[in-house]
């Protein structure tokens, strides 16, 4: 048995699988707070083979008493906040709820932690929603916010939350600013996987078309396996601090969709047809991140290129479907 023990909310999510896996394969105790829903939500960890390896604690973000629970039961040395409504569209329809959950309740596992264990490690998922409509033409840890979405403004409280709390008690918390990060694992809302499960229906036979809205966006988008190494890494360090994870490169949603159609000798403009159902009542136009920081302080660098992971998620997709 090891003595490293971490807890993850959100670990039913796309990036709570693959730090569930990298944690194990570090030798932790891995514990995942579990908010219970009728529909399953362990795919993500059976997919990448852990379910059988974490333990998970009934719990929820909007629940102190039972985060305070999760932290006496996991007795985790490291903490990583990964749990939100993390799809930017449907904040606009449930702008309250994100608020409570994505920035209250980043608030209550930081309570949580000082309340049980002020000396565990904590890991904040912030985002790069929070640059918004950007103040610099590359982003890092010194460019101001301007969130464009219930989202973003309630993962900023979240940010300056994990900030106010190292300044204030001494906490060891860290922000990592992630850029988009994407896999296989991603939700079928967002526009990579949108995008790479239609490919495969298209190829397959079982659909013609495709419907996307603002397509002329640019994301800096790297894959979630790389990405969650620096939450880790963050941790490791002597203090906590703030570090922007991202690729460096940008990209049109409209060239993204070239790569994963050509990818299976389809071409993106007999098939997208553009619906504005899916515009959002404030755009997010462009985002660029400098990883610099990141690069030369937690030694991390992103390693997976676009094409590779718009690659993969497309094959991943025809697996899916074909099985
Ligand atoms: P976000 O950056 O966290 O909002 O990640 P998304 O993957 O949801 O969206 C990335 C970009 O793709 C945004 O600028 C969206 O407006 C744009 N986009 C265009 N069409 C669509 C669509 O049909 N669905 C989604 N989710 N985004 C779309």
């Amino acid at each position: 048995m090891s003595n490293k023990s971490a807890l993850i909310t959100g670990i039913t999510g796309q990036d709570g699988a693959y730090l569930s896996k990298l944690l194990l394969s570090k030798g932790y105790d891995v514990y995942g707070v579990l908010a219970r829903r009728s529909t399953d939500t362990l795919w993500r960890l059976r997919e990448v083979g852990v379910q059988d390896d974490v333990r998970l604690i009934d719990g929820d973000l909007t629940d102190l008493s039972s985060l305070i629970r999760a932290m006496e039961t996991s007795k985790a040395g490291e903490v990583y906040n990964l749990g939100a409504q993390s799809f930017v569209g449907t904040s606009w329809q449930q702008p309250l709820l994100t608020a409570q959950v994505d920035g209250v309740g980043a608030l209550n596992v930081l309570e949580a932690v000082r309340i049980v264990n002020k000396q565990a490690r904590f890991y904040q998922a912030s985002t790069s929603e929070m640059f918004g409509l950007i103040q610099a033409e590359m982003q890092d840890e010194t460019t101001p916010f301007y969130p464009r979405s219930p989202y973003g403004v309630a993962k900023l409280m979240a940010h300056w939350a994990t900030v106010n709390y190292r300044e204030s008690f001494g906490m060891h918390a860290s922000s990592g600013i992630l850029f988009n990060h994407e896999s296989p694992l991603r939700g079928i809302e967002f526009v990579t996987r949108k995008v790479t499960d239609a490919v495969a229906r298209i190829k397959l036979g079982r659909q013609k078309e495709l419907r996307l809205g603002n397509i002329d966006s640019k994301r800096d988008w790297g894959f979630a396996g790389d990405y969650v190494e620096a939450m880790w890494l963050m941790t490791q360090q002597p203090a906590g601090d703030d570090y922007v994870v991202a690729t460096g490169l940008t990209t049109t949603v409209r060239d993204m969709c070239e790569i994963a159609f050509g990818h299976v000798g389809l071409k993106a403009d007999e098939h997208l047809v553009i619906d504005p159902a899916f515009f959002r009542p404030a755009e997010v136009d462009v985002l660029l991140g400098n990883p610099a920081k990141a690069m030369a302080k937690l030694g991390w660098k992103p390693k997976t290129s676009l094409e590779q992971l718009i690659t993969m998620m497309v094959d991943a997709d025809m697996r899916r479907l074909s099985a």
